[in-house]
């Protein structure tokens, strides 16, 4: 019986470490792609200060050609105006020349504001660059990380399927039935240790004479409680 119980109890072992890999291999492309979509954000919000940006540039266009085109009318009022003979002229050419200073001045403050604006995105923007460059290098190594995690996984899990396989050959038949019913109704533990007269699946308590048969091993022993298969531990191997 003690044989027998040991082959269950290390092809358990071995269904235990599948177990954990499949876990890991099902937990770890998650927290690959959380990181993935962090950087996503980071990467959409410097393209939006981007734009941002450019909306600015954009509206600059326009009123520097009014700019412009205002300084060319200025430069040809000045250079008039000293040819002027009559009083009425120049009232007129100086009345020109006033609206068109004016409008200079307005078009000088429209784009001050723009670009005041402009130079503050462009600040927001290089302070988020500059954390994104510092994170980055944090979320690729913890990307890297979790890559060859995922690669260890996989590996132990073909070696153990492998150990799987070879061992479920060599245990009893009709013990691995029992075994695998358990396990399923269990999701887990099907083979349990029995310490001091107590199921560790469970804790609970066995009866005496069962746990006087249990150290004896002449018959498998399942717990009343939980009907999990229960073993002891010689001395000799605590
Ligand atoms: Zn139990």
């Amino acid at each position: 019986m003690k044989d027998l119980l040991e082959e269950l109890i290390a092809l358990q072992n071995v269904e235990l470490e599948i177990f954990k890999a499949e876990d890991g291999l099902r937990e770890l492309p998650k927290e690959v792609s959380e990181i993935e979509s962090i950087i996503t954000a980071r990467k959409k919000s410097l393209d939006a200060v981007d734009e941002e940006i450019a909306a600015y540039e954009e509206r600059k266009i326009p009123l520097e050609a009014d700019m412009k085109e205002n300084q060319t009318l200025l430069d040809a009022a000045d250079a008039r105006i000293k040819r002027i003979k009559t009083n009425k002229e120049y009232l007129a050419l100086q009345r020109e020349i006033d609206l068109a200073k004016k409008r200079k001045s307005e078009l000088e403050e429209q784009l001050l504001s723009i670009m005041e604006k402009m130079e503050k995105k462009m600040s927001d923007r290089e302070r988020i660059q500059h954390s994104f460059d510092s994170d980055r290098i944090i979320l690729d190594e913890k990307k890297e990380k979790l890559t060859s995690q995922m690669k260890d996984l996989e590996a132990i899990l073909s070696e153990y399927k492998g150990k799987d396989k070879n061992l479920r050959k060599t245990v009893d038949a009709s013990l691995l039935s029992k075994y695998d019913r358990i396990k399923q109704s269990k999701k887990g533990l099907a083979v349990v240790e029995c310490f001091d007269g107590v199921c560790r699946g469970c804790n609970m308590h066995i009866p005496p004479q069962l746990f006087n048969e249990l150290i004896r091993g002449d018959r498998m022993i399942n717990c009343p409680a939980c009907q999990r298969i229960l073993y002891v531990r010689t001395e000799v191997e605590e």
